[in-house]
């Protein structure tokens, strides 16, 4: 006899790639071992990752979070967040005899690097992201104030007037829409024909991923759900690439975040969730979700990651 239920069948497409990069997976064992190593507490500055369920947990490990250096006790190790940080945040830190250990994504390292390469040659810097973001505030950091300017859409780059508009550099935040940036730096390259840019680009690859994921799926779905926090730019960004997609989109945290009445007439309901979402929030989600109807999951795989970040030399050691 075949099972019967009297709950309504939902086709869940489940996007992978989809939750934690190896940026955010780095930033987080960094965390974990120093508390093995330090004892608690291990202060960090600024949320490791933005996932509130990633802090509560390291929370009750013994991790505690501030937003300065100012906030950490003498004598106490404090984690940088994977997000980075100004120059002046570690300098504070060594003058202070504190221990400090830097989570920083080494693709976003990367972007820190570029920004002092082309300060070094002369060029002035544009830098496409979001007024605000910590990944920002912590790439102006790197470089004295007045060699780079915010780009944060295509309006302010045609507004754009450069004093030497011959000797330009762009560099991009790395968690962008992957489309909304080609249209911008397609706007520097056609004002400022020698403007240099990175090879390839900056926007990293599990941010290009994710998006190019949800888009595989939301064309096909009535709606879409993205696990993330709301001030998570790459969760954000996801549910923007949906909308584009023409299929509406729901930011959530938790599973119950979820107002059953968004799945009214939902027959195909798309699932994902940002870099820095543990897959645990995609399960209970789809629990949640099966508490109601009767899901029958597809995972639509549109690329296969392997990148693994090594950890700080200081803790390998240890
Ligand atoms: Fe690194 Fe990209 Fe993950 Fe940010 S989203 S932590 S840049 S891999």
């Amino acid at each position: 006899m075949p099972e019967t239920t009297d709950r309504l069948p939902l086709r869940l497409l489940v996007a992978a790639p989809r939750g934690f990069c190896a940026g955010v997976d780095r930033a987080i064992t960094i965390v974990e071992r120093a508390l093995e190593i330090y004892g608690r507490p291990v202060y960090v500055r600024h949320e490791i990752v933005h996932n509130k369920y990633v802090v509560d947990t390291l929370k009750e490990k013994g991790a505690v979070f501030v937003e300065t250096v100012d906030d950490v006790p003498d004598g106490v190790p404090v984690v940088f967040s994977a997000h980075g940080v100004p120059k002046a945040v570690p300098h504070k830190a060594a003058e202070r005899g504190l221990d400090y250990i830097d989570a920083t994504c080494p693709l976003v390292s990367k972007v820190h690097r570029q920004a002092e390469r082309q300060v070094d040659a002369g060029r002035h810097i544009i830098f496409i992201g979001h007024r605000g973001h910590p990944e920002v505030i912590g790439t102006f950091g790197q470089v004295p104030e007045g060699c780079m300017t915010l780009v944060e859409t295509e309006a302010d780059a045609e507004a754009l007037q450069p004093a030497e508009p011959d000797n330009l550099a762009f560099l991009t935040q790395t968690t962008l829409s992957v489309d909304d940036t080609k249209a911008i730096t397609d706007i520097l390259q056609r004002r400022f024909p020698s403007i240099v840019g990175p090879r390839g680009e900056d926007i990293c690859y599990a941010t290009s991923n994710r998006q190019q994921a949800v888009k595989a799926i939301a064309s096909s779905c009535d709606l879409v759900l993205v696990i993330g926090a709301t001030n998570s730019s790459n969760s954000v960004r996801l549910v923007e690439v949906a909308e584009r997609e023409g299929t509406p989109a729901k930011l959530v945290q938790r599973a119950d975040d979820i107002d059953f009445t968004w799945l009214d007439g939902v027959g195909t309901l798309g699932l994902t969730a940002g870099a820095s979402a543990p897959e645990l929030l995609v399960r209970e989600l789809v629990d949640k979700l099966s508490e109601r109807f009767d899901v029958q999951e597809e995972v639509i795989e549109s690329a296969k990651e392997r990148m693994v970040f090594k950890l700080p030399r200081s803790l390998e050691a240890a």
